[in-house]
């Protein structure tokens, strides 16, 4: 037993917290409180349940209005989302793709999807997310900067894309990044599966990738059940995205005819009209999400050996998980607090295994990584639901 941590206390700083509801408080829940019913509803009634409605057109555009990207294309899921990214920005068999080490697998998953090898970036502590100082002292190494693209000297082959994620909600130095982007000409992508609702400098992350991916599957700040979707400020790739997700069917009255290899990705009518709803009411999750990572800040202030993750610099978060991370010196008690919390009915759970980490991506490049196995050594992930916190309407 860690003699420097206070695990007591900590149990005790979670339930001051998280008292008022009933039972088991698990991780992330999701809440239906407006027009789900109704909408789910109309589709029902109307038989348009599946891969063409107008909930699937009403959910791109709002979720187009509500980034400030010019298009949205709805998907069945947020790593299809992330594959038919890829697949936009031209990652081909052979090439090389910077993702964080420490991310939701489907970020590597969709690299190799693609035939290409992911190449794996430490973590910032101010983020979370990929280091913009590493990576550039990193690249410099071995980058060698053509006109058609970025090479990796020591493995000869192109590292096409670069794909930083939003770690639980959390901003990277988008500005940082993308001027690294520039400079050694290898394309943005944004995994924003985690970051809907999320702002850098004012504007909503998925704006500065060439192509952006969401996730709306049942544990994200809204969901439709299952679903992704895809940002874009390029008309072009937006025109694509969906040609691609939707069979590369030929527009004809009633020939059906394709023009390529296309992908059954698309968003069925049932699951946008839950999006619809959901996309509603996100102000309000926002707004609640916020009180409850604020009323944490609190309550884990007074406690020795631990830090409540905050919002980096420039940047507003939606706190989609929150997250504990314990002093170096208290790492070897996170699997005690873990046992104590989720056997008190609190469901806490460590950071994912670092991909490096994982069989199948083993053997794959790398960069120095320390910092992101500081983080997986030390974080610990706590209740965050919406329904946990409060907002203005609530009496
Ligand atoms: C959730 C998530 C995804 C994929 O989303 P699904 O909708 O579950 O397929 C991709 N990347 C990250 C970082 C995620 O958290």
């Amino acid at each position: 037993m860690n003699e420097r941590l206070d695990t007591g206390g900590i149990l005790a700083a979670l339930r001051s917290v998280v008292s008022g509801s009933k039972g088991a408080v698990a991780l992330h829940e999701p809440l239906f409180n407006g027009n789900e019913w109704s909408y789910v509803k109309e589709c029902l009634d109307t038989g348009w349940v599946s891969s063409v409605g107008k909930f699937v057109d009403r959910f791109e555009e709002q979720l187009a209005a509500y980034t400030g990207c010019r298009r949205a294309v709805a998907m069945v899921n947020g790593t299809a989302a992330l594959h038919m990214s890829l697949l936009l920005v031209g990652v081909k068999p052979g090439d090389e793709v910077l993702v964080p080490s420490l991310s939701f697998v489907a970020t590597a998953n969709t690299v190799a999807y693609c035939g290409a090898t992911p190449h794996f970036a430490d973590s910032d502590l101010k983020t979370l997310g990929m280091d913009p100082l590493k990576l550039d002292a990193h690249l410099h190494r071995f980058a060698d900067v053509r006109q058609d693209g970025c090479w990796n000297r020591e493995t000869g082959r192109p590292i096409r894309a670069m794909v930083p994620m939003h770690t639980f909600g959390h901003p990277v130095d988008l500005d940082a990044l993308t001027e690294i982007s520039e400079r050694y000409r290898i394309t943005m992508v944004e995994d924003a599966a985690e970051s809907l609702g999320s702002f850098y400098r004012k504007r909503h992350t998925g704006n500065w990738g060439r192509v952006s991916a969401l996730s709306f599957n049942g544990n994200k700040t809204i969901t439709t059940g299952g679903g992704g979707a895809i940002l874009t400020n390029d008309d072009e790739l937006g025109r694509k995205a969906k040609h691609l997700t939707t069979t590369a069917r030929v527009a004809h009255p009633w020939e059906l005819s394709h023009d390529q290899v296309g992908y059954n990705y698309r968003m069925p009518n049932i699951n946008a009209a839950l999006g619809c709803a959901q996309l509603e009411q996100l102000p309000a999750f926002l707004e609640r999400k916020r009180d409850l990572a604020e009323r944490y800040r609190k309550a884990f202030a007074g406690i020795r050996g631990i830090e409540f993750f905050t919002e980096p610099e420039h940047a507003r978060s939606n706190y989609w998980l929150n997250s504990l991370l314990l002093d170096e010196a208290g790492a070897d008690a996170r699997d005690a607090i873990l046992e104590l919390t989720n056997k008190s009915g609190i469901q806490t759970r460590p950071a994912w295994t670092l991909m490096h980490r994982l069989p199948m991506y083993r053997s794959c490049p790398r960069m120095d990584l320390c910092t992101a196995e500081g983080i997986a050594r030390r974080l610990i992930n706590i209740p965050s639901s919406a329904v946990l916190g409060a907002h203005r309407d609530q009496a």
